[in-house]
């Protein structure tokens, strides 16, 4: 587990709620900010960045749900996890919820266990440094152990295939340049020329076949992205 408290931005208009919240989630050892509506929330994201989005759905300014789908589509944000707080418990809320990129989605009322489960659990699943388990969608990456299962199945790797892995599970949901991945993986005193790393990261998703090679993707005259989300 990570030394550092976690942080949380609650975005809630009702006070009764977000001071429930707030006690909830402190108790749970969380570090708590919060905002009452999604023009503060913004801002609040890019000055103060939190670990996770506690989002109402009903704002009254923006639905929590537009906040929701621009926060997804930045690539700043991008990666931001965000779980969707909403009075409604239709099927319709959960899926747009999910369409838009939401990590999860609970539904009021709802227990003070259930809700810091659920941060946990978000966390994680996208947590970068912290937890020696790396997990996305059914790709697992042990980071003490060195292991790494596709869907349950043994990966194996080479050194560098490792690195690059842990490095793009790491860092989710942005582009790096060639170069950018040599200073991160090989280290800055490395001479290699760039096309290496294609030749590692052809190695790579190759080993992870047939459903996780997808998630490193291409990017045009950019270099690689490592997303779940195709
Ligand atoms: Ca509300």
């Amino acid at each position: 587990m990570g030394v550092v408290a976690k942080r949380v931005l609650i975005v809630e208009d009702e006070a009764a709620i977000r001071e429930m919240l707030r006690f909830t989630l402190a108790r749970a050892g969380f570090e708590v900010d919060e905002t009452a509506d999604a023009a503060e929330a913004q801002r609040h994201v890019f000055e103060r960045p939190p670990d996770l989005l506690l989002l109402d759905w009903m704002l009254p300014d923006t639905s929590g749900i537009d906040l929701a789908r621009r926060f997804k589509r930045e690539p700043d944000t991008a990666g931001l996890p965000i779980i969707m707080l909403t009075a409604c418990s239709g099927e319709n809320e959960k899926i747009r919820g999910l369409e838009v990129g939401a990590d999860d989605y609970i539904t009021k009322p709802f227990s003070p266990r259930e809700l810091v489960a659920r941060i946990r659990a978000v966390m994680r699943r996208v947590s970068p440094a912290g937890d020696d388990v790396l997990e996305i969608d059914g790709l697992l990456l042990d980071q003490a152990s060195h292991r790494i299962t596709s869907l349950g199945q043994a990966v194996e790797l080479g050194p560098t295939e490792f690195r690059l892995l842990q490095f793009f599970m790491t860092h989710p949901e942005r582009v790096y340049s060639r170069s950018q991945l040599i200073d991160q993986v090989w280290g800055k005193t490395v001479y290699i020329g760039e096309r290496t790393v294609d030749v590692h990261v052809r190695r790579l998703r190759k080993a992870l076949e047939p459903r996780h090679d997808r998630f490193i993707q291409t990017v045009r005259g950019a270099g690689y992205r490592f997303s779940p989300h195709i």
